[in-house]
């Protein structure tokens, strides 16, 4: 599954081509993703300008000139592929490897843009993502949208709001944090992440984190940040390897050079002075990394 930060790189990598080009054609190749495409999909967004390539949680959001926004989901295995004349390149930067393999060709844009026509192709081997289209102005009342939290970038997620969602819960800080109503978006990896930076333990009730009167302790404003700050810095950091086309076709190495606790148990910790060790525990059938010494 695509974290936010990846989501955000194919974005960032997609809007250039996509914005303000026509969709001329879309070519479905079959009926079909995790669910079925929607109805008389093609016939109602050809001819339509793209607006604007937009994003909520983990969901691109394709906004067309007459109020429809295409709403498409990575599932485990999406990818986009740009291919302008023989240029190809897949925007984002994934953890896993990506398939360029035509028979996992699904859904296509065929776009007309001022400097000639290119396409934009869906390719998902395993198919669990999807597509789906709706007004935009039902898009808050969406399902998969109704009860999402705030983005994790942007003021909107402070201490004081996690405060309100902690008070006198006995939830662990992992699961808390995974809760897709406290915070839109964010995931296994990100989670753990940011609760090393923000020196807490996965296992710490939230209650913990907030005084008798309902105000954030510092260790929450902390954590606060920790969440903005890993997930602003894991974007930019993808977004700079996107510009440098390091590797355009999925990097296996660079966000695991990112990671300060996931994924590294057994390994010494690097907060500074620690001198622990990271550990791997799991929590509601999910593994989490952590320094017990450091993290408490
Ligand atoms: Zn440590």
């Amino acid at each position: 599954m695509p974290e936010l930060p990846e989501v955000e790189t194919v974005r960032r990598g997609l809007a250039p081509t996509m914005e303000g080009a026509r969709l001329e054609r879309l070519e479905l190749r079959r009926p079909d993703l995790r669910f079925p495409l929607p109805r008389d999909f093609a016939a109602r967004v050809e001819g339509r300008r793209i607006e604007a390539l937009s994003r909520r949680a983990k969901y691109l959001l394709i906004d067309l000139e007459d109020g429809a926004t295409v709403i498409a989901h990575l599932g485990m295995s999406g990818s986009f592929r740009i291919e302008a004349g023989a240029a190809t390149d897949m925007p984002g930067v994934f953890h896993h490897e990506r398939s360029k393999d035509e028979k996992h060709d699904h859904v296509l844009f065929h776009l007309e843009r001022q400097d000639g026509p290119v396409r934009v192709i869906y390719n998902d081997p395993r198919r669990f993502g999807f597509m789906d289209l709706v007004h935009r102005a039902e898009l808050d009342d969406y399902p998969a949208f109704r009860d999402l939290g705030p983005e994790p970038v942007g003021n909107r997620l402070s201490a004081d709001y996690l405060a309100t969602r902690f008070a006198d819960r006995s939830q662990p800080l992992k699961s808390a944090l995974l809760d897709q109503k406290v915070i839109a978006g964010l995931g296994n990896i990100y989670v753990c992440e940011a609760l090393w930076r923000a020196h807490l333990s996965p296992t710490r009730k939230v209650s913990t984190l907030v005084t008798k009167t309902g105000k954030p302790k510092p260790e929450l404003t902390l954590l606060a940040s920790s969440i903005r700050e890993v997930i602003a810095d894991a974007i930019e950091a993808g977004g700079s390897s996107l510009r440098d086309h390091i590797q355009t076709d999925g990097t296996l190495g660079y966000f695991q050079h990112f990671f300060r606790a996931y994924d590294r148990e057994g390994r010494e910790c690097l907060t500074d002075g620690c001198g622990g060790t990271v550990e791997r525990i799991v929590q509601s059938g999910r593994s989490t990394f952590y320094c017990r010494r450091c993290q408490k």
